[in-house]
């Protein structure tokens, strides 16, 4: 974000906080070149509401942050991690929905996440559809097997 003032091209972000709709977030920022502060507003076209009923602009750090977790220990790069979250958000915005429920995100993150790395996919797939048994472990497994046969 330039700097309104000095044109400097970067800023520090030193408050944000989300309308109480949930639907804009607008941030403070402060240009580290001439010391001056503005704000902006952004406005999120993509809204995800919550199972508590709460609508908050959709998220592609909440996505990364979420993929990360399940992410541990395996070979997977925040480069990578930030194209997930990419790619999840187009996914999304391909649909033409405006409204999102957590699900929507889950179900979005699961393909390109089996792309990036299987046993991440698998630790994401247990807890996103609750895997309650190794039976869920194995159904899962044999899938991801009978599709390499195949490809
Ligand atoms: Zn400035």
């Amino acid at each position: 974000m330039h700097c309104p003032f000095c044109r400097h091209p970067d800023s520090r972000v030193i408050d944000s906080r989300t309308s109480d709709d949930g639907l804009s977030i607008r941030r403070r920022r402060q240009c580290p070149e001439c010391g001056r502060r503005f704000s902006t507003v952004e406005t999120a076209s993509l809204t995800v509401v919550k199972r508590s009923g709460v609508a908050e602009p959709f998220s592609r750090e909440k996505v990364a942050a979420g993929v990360r977790k399940a992410c541990q220990g395996r070979p997977v790069t925040e480069d990578d991690l930030a194209m997930l979250a990419q790619q999840v958000e187009e996914t999304l915005r391909g649909t033409g929905a405006s409204q999102l429920e957590t699900n929507d995100i889950g179900l979005a993150i699961l393909g390109p996440l089996r792309e990036l790395d299987e046993v991440a996919y698998l630790r994401f797939a247990s807890v996103y559809q609750a895997f309650d048994s190794l039976e869920d472990f194995e159904a899962s497994i044999a899938q991801l097997r009978a599709d390499h046969g195949r490809a």
